[in-house]
């Protein structure tokens, strides 16, 4: 209801030609950022900073922008002399990330699902539990067990290939859409003018290399106090990269199914076991790495609320990972049904939680990132600060 009130209140200030209220928290973000902008410090720590010099005044999109914008490093944090118990109570990895959470929410499509967001641990519980049911049911309805060993070890035998797809494809063309959606939105609140290629290559770099997860020094994030290590951009990493190496695999295996008529289960030196196994070994040293780490993390580099979106995220990567892993070892054995069910709930619960989770920093990083590059092209119009 209150989201509601606030749309109906924005869209009758736009109507009006005035500029949209901040709320409590983007304020806090205009707040901090209005006091940087007077000390400076941090300058050559992130793109946050020489972002924030290009502006006098933070309005919603420049505070949406800023937010999505920091990586969450923890270095301005630590080397800040207006840090709490300070007066000034100067912390932007805290007000960043509250400011970001609502931004997903603000920008997810449809609408009124960016309240998923807010009850982000019972939203990734109930599509695990519904997604595990679901196969386990379908297992039972068309082999009458789950302790028979699949005829040639194929998983095929369990659950026809045209069946998969036809559960799998809709539910990825909605992330799709929805993402894309809600990642359009986003650009176009304040969108810096037209990507030229220097500026996407460089977008793209920074996107894949985790550029500012390097805290401006090389040394890398803080994590719990004001020691530097790099084991967050390393952990990330592994996620990532294991993700998209389990993604070409299954891609992979799409092309040999309906180009060559190659028909799984493929032997341990094909392709795609090679992607998917190497891929599903980083997935989950990253998610058993990400866990670690946001369990230990300083309480005002992260949002306590958020605590169920970020541990429900990694939990849910890191049993995709290890749930694939259990099913290629136990090819053609009884415990093969079982698993199968479990890693299928799994993945369908990862695709269909995607746009409404941890997962859409991301691609809503990506985007700022993208902003960013096109912007510190182009002439300041302060004429202040060093970029
Ligand atoms: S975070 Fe603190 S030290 Fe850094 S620019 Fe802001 S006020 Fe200055
Ligand atoms: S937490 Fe790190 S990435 Fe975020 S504004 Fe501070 S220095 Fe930049």
């Amino acid at each position: 209801m209150q989201a509601l009130e606030t749309l109906v209140r924005d869209a009758q200030t736009l109507a009006a030609g005035g500029p949209l209220p901040l709320t409590a928290d983007e304020a806090e973000v205009a707040r901090q950022m209005q006091i940087c902008n007077a000390c400076r410090y941090c300058e050559g720590f992130c793109a946050v900073f020489p972002a924030m010099t290009r502006r006098l005044e933070f309005g919603k999109a420049d505070v949406h922008y800023l937010a999505n914008l920091c990586h969450s490093c923890g270095a301005c944090l630590h080397a800040c002399q207006y840090a709490p118990p300070h007066e000034f109570a100067v912390s932007v990895p805290t007000a960043m990330a509250t400011v970001r959470a609502q931004t997903y929410a603000d920008y997810a499509w449809p609408p009124g699902f960016g309240r998923l967001y807010q009850r982000n641990g019972l939203t990734l519980s109930l599509a695990l539990a519904g997604g595990l049911s679901l196969f386990l049911a379908l297992a039972v309805a068309l082999n009458g067990s789950l302790a028979a060993p699949p005829a040639g070890g194929s998983f095929y035998s369990i659950f026809p290939h045209g069946l998969m797809v036809n559960l799998f494809a809709p539910v990825f063309l909605f992330v799709l859409l929805a993402l894309g959606i809600g990642v359009t939105r986003f650009w176009r609140s304040g969108a810096p003018g037209p990507a030229t290629t220097p500026a996407v290559a460089e977008a793209a770099k920074n996107a894949l290399t985790l550029k500012y997860l390097d805290g401006g020094h090389g040394q890398g994030c803080n994590e719990t106090d004001d020691r530097w290590t790099k084991e967050r951009r390393a952990v990330h990493h592994a996620a990532f990269y294991g993700f998209m190496l389990c993604f070409a695999s299954t891609s992979v295996a799409t092309v040999y199914h309906y180009v060559f008529g190659w028909v799984a289960p493929y032997g341990w030196t094909s392709l795609p076991k090679l992607l998917g196994g190497t891929g599903g070994v980083l997935l989950v040293l990253g998610a058993v790495g990400l866990l670690r780490l946001r369990l230990k993390r300083h309480p005002q580099h992260v949002v306590a609320a958020q605590k169920p979106m970020d541990l429900g995220f990694v939990v849910l990567l890191g049993l995709t990972g290890a749930s694939g892993l259990a099913l290629a070892l136990a090819a053609g054995t009884a415990a093969m049904p079982l698993l199968l069910c479990l890693h299928l709930g799994a993945v369908m619960a990862f695709f269909a939680t995607m746009p409404y989770g941890k997962f859409a920093h991301g691609v809503y990083r990506s985007a700022a990132l993208l902003k960013w590059s096109i912007e510190r092209r182009l002439p300041t119009r302060l004429r202040l600060g060093s970029e």
